[in-house]
């Protein structure tokens, strides 16, 4: 029995019900087999009126096999493009069917699944927040091989097509309706397949029903094609407007954008040609694409699968969260956990403190309401669920206490033990700090082993990253209750162990150190940032570190020298440097201060702060720009490995997810770890040994990767 179940009804319409071995129907082996012989079947079928492409998964079609785009070698490439260009006549036959063929897209129809159907004649999608169609490929590194670019300018013309084709922007069936990307929509699964055949009967005389757009005579695209004069413009810029959004880094968008244009200068069948060519060399050639699908698909769904959490303890949830500190964090996690419908104690010190930590909800959802995407009956649902509150009473019964007052030891020993008591029975406490070790503050607790930190980043609606740490006592039951908690909100955790800076913080350091460290030795602060940037990097370590302030810097460095707890780094402590001559004698705080390494104008414009660049700048540093890029980027690399080797991180997979959503590390590079993998373990050994010995010991290969290196083995 074939896994596409082919049913020809008393009407003559063949319905084709895809049921793929495995929880999702996905591009793999088992698919060419049974699209071949169904369209073989469908070619030789003796009085047909129709098709209807069906699926008996909740969700459409999958997409490609990305353990099969992971493991194919550049060697394999010509044997890779003919894979594809036989996938691609599969769908050429179909859409050349004489009759009607129906996609009735009952759940998710994404990459490959939406390419199924863009190559049937007419796209009837449920009307469900369920059902997603688009092409995201190029969040994987890779493009639509399927067909989709072509087919997607052909439908859509070029200039509206790029945005689904370069975001790999995904809509709901609603949207897509709007769009064009399907036809109809209908509001119960029952009506969908029914209504795919009566629309087959009602179109079964009509020859332009059994052809794609592009396949009837005088079709034009839509927009025009590359030699019109409306298009000239965006064919001539948007190559120039892509660098400058990926800086050279991502070779998928670039490869996109010269198939869809080709599309729309070539005729159909050559343009599907230069799609092989394209996705061939991005998944055989690129590092890009395996780092992507490597962290993004597959170690994304290990961490938010639970990768990482004890298996044994029972699933649970939070009704009632108190968070104590109505602040920059307090208010933004207060948001995130009502908008997952849980009831929020808001407590600070004074109403007032907490009423405006409120109100910072209310002026998201305001924003929301604005946008078309909530109503106020739901705002009001929302507001309903935070208290404000200046009273500890009203935190009794919380499953959970989120503590996120001011950074300091002593505070939070103190409100630690004074609403404690609060919790329901065996509720966790979790602190919100970014730099106390937790194992520290669980001392001022009774229950050491309820203790855990639950560090967000900022700003919290925002960031997708949690950073779960454990202290030395904190048991498995409390790190899977905050795990479950974290995924109750639709965060993504990660579980680190304790660790001065943890994980993130830790590492993140790194790059403003070495920041500082290339402005020490004479590079102009403008070049340093470029440098960050040319890396893949969000932002220049420089502006980056005026965003977090220079005054936080010194407050932390102060506060681990005053506990005993400051290390001195390796190479000097340029950082202590800089914070003492910026912040201490020249009361430059960050941007939030009054300015930094940089002035910012009220247009939100920056201008370097002249005493940095006359006390540092040397027009002849000597210092080469591949240097100072690998510098930049290696140290933050070196810290992941040391956080591997050390046993703060836990996994592979959370040093990646942690690095890319919550330190902003290039996403070419799949995070900090993956990065080595396809860089070679070996020549990045041989390259940190370089920079050691012109820089300094910070490069020092850590033991962890020197073993990767000789063993050869990834980092998996
Ligand atoms: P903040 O200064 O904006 O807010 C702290 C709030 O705590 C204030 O509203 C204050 O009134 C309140 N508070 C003080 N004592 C209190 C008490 N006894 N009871 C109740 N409320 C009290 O600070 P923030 O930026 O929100 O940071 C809070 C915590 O989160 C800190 O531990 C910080 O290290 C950590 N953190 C901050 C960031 C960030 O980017 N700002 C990121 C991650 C973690």
């Amino acid at each position: 029995m074939s896994v596409f179940k082919y049913e020809k009804d008393a009407d003559g319409i063949v319905t084709v019900t895809m049921d793929m071995t495995g929880p999702v129907n996905a591009m793999n082996a088992e698919y060419d087999v049974a699209m071949n012989e169904t369209v073989d079947k469908l070619e030789a079928e003796q009085g047909l009126t129709g098709v209807v492409f069906a699926s008996a998964k909740s969700t459409f079609f999958a997409g490609g096999d990305l353990n099969m785009l992971l493991a194919v070698k550049e060697e394999e490439t010509e044997e890779f493009f003919n894979g594809i260009v036989a996938t691609k006549d599969r769908l050429r036959r179909l859409e050349k069917l004489p009759v009607p063929v129906v996609a009735a897209i009952n759940g998710a129809a994404l990459g490959g699944g939406f390419e199924i159907c863009l190559s049937c004649n007419h796209r009837i999608a449920l009307n469900s927040k369920a059902v997603q169609v688009g092409l995201p490929e190029v969040s994987l590194g890779l493009l639509p091989g399927g067909g989709g670019v072509v087919r997607m300018v052909n439908l859509l013309g070029l200039t509206d097509a790029l945005p689904y084709l370069l975001e790999g922007k995904k809509v709901d069936a609603a949207k897509a309706l709007k769009a064009g990307l399907v036809h109809e929509t209908v509001e119960s699964l029952d009506e969908l397949v029914p209504r795919a055949k009566a629309w087959i009967l009602e179109n079964k005389d009509s020859e332009e029903a059994a052809q794609q757009p592009w396949d009837r005579k005088g079709f034009r695209i839509p927009g025009g094609n590359a030699n019109s004069p409306k298009l000239a413009q965006t064919i001539m810029m948007a190559p120039a407007m892509l660098r400058q959004k990926t800086r050279g880094l991502l070779p998928a968008p670039e490869m996109i954008l010269d198939a869809a244009t080709e599309a729309a200068r070539l005729g159909f069948d050559n343009a599907q040609m230069v799609e092989a060519r394209n996705f061939a060399y991005l998944a055989c050639k690129t590092p890009q694409a395996k780092n992507m699908i490597t962290t993004f698909f597959f170690q994304l769904n290990q961490v938010n699968g639970g990768g990482n959490r004890p298996k044994d303890v029972e699933k649970s949830k939070v009704a009632k969260v108190g968070i104590l500190g109505a602040g920059m964090m307090g208010q933004g996690i207060a948001y995130s956990s009502a908008m997952s419908g849980i009831e929020v104690v808001l407590k600070d010190i004074s109403q007032e403190a907490a009423d405006k930590g409120k109100a910072y909800s209310e002026k998201l959802l305001d924003k929301r309401i604005a946008r078309g995407r909530m109503t106020e009956e739901k705002k009001a649902d929302i507001l309903g669920l935070i208290t404000a509150t200046a009273d500890d009473a009203d935190l009794q019964g919380c499953d959970l206490i989120i503590e996120a007052v001011f950074e300091n030891m002593e505070l939070k020993h103190k409100i630690t033990k004074a609403t404690e008591g609060y919790l329901a029975d065996n509720g966790v406490w979790g602190s919100n700090t970014s730099t106390l070790p937790i194992t520290q503050l669980a001392e001022g607790s009774s229950k050491p082993e309820n203790f855990i930190g639950i560090h967000f980043f900022s700003p919290v609606d925002k960031m997708p990253l949690v950073e779960i740490i454990c202290g030395e006592k904190t048991s498995d039951e409390t790190l899977a209750r905050a795990f479950d908690y974290v995924r109750q909100i639709k965060k993504t955790p990660i579980v680190v162990n304790d660790s001065l800076g943890f994980f993130t913080s830790r590492t993140f350091g790194t790059y403003i150190d070495e920041g500082i460290r290339l402005v020490q030795e004479g590079v102009h602060p403008i070049q340093v940032d470029n440098m960050g940037k040319a890396i893949g990097m969000p932002v220049g370590s420089l502006t980056v570190h005026d965003e977090t302030s220079q005054q936080l810097s010194h407050k932390v460095i102060s506060t681990q020298k005053d506990m005993g707890l400051f290390v001195e780094p390796a190479d000097g402590d340029a950082m202590t440097e800089m914070v003492n001559w910026i912040y201490g004698e020249h009361n430059r705080g960050g941007r939030h201060h009054g300015g930094g390494y940089f002035d910012y104008a009220a247009d939100g414009s920056k201008t370097v702060w002249q005493p940095l660049v006359e006390k540092y700048y040397k027009e002849d540093h000597g210092l080469e720009e591949q240097d100072m890029k690998d510098r930049l980027l290696f140290r933050s690399v070196v810290e992941t490995l040391k956080c591997l080797q050390e046993g703060v991180l836990r996994s592979v997979a959370d040093g990646n997810i942690g690095s890319i959503m919550g330190i902003g590390a290039p996403v070419w590079t799949g995070g900090y770890l993956q990065f080595i993998n396809t860089y070679g373990a070996k020549k990045f050994v041989a390259r940190c040994k370089e920079l050691q010995a012109k820089y300094g010991n910070r490069f020092e290969p850590p033991a962890i990767v020197v073993e990767k290196a000789e063993s050869g083995e990834l980092f998996s």
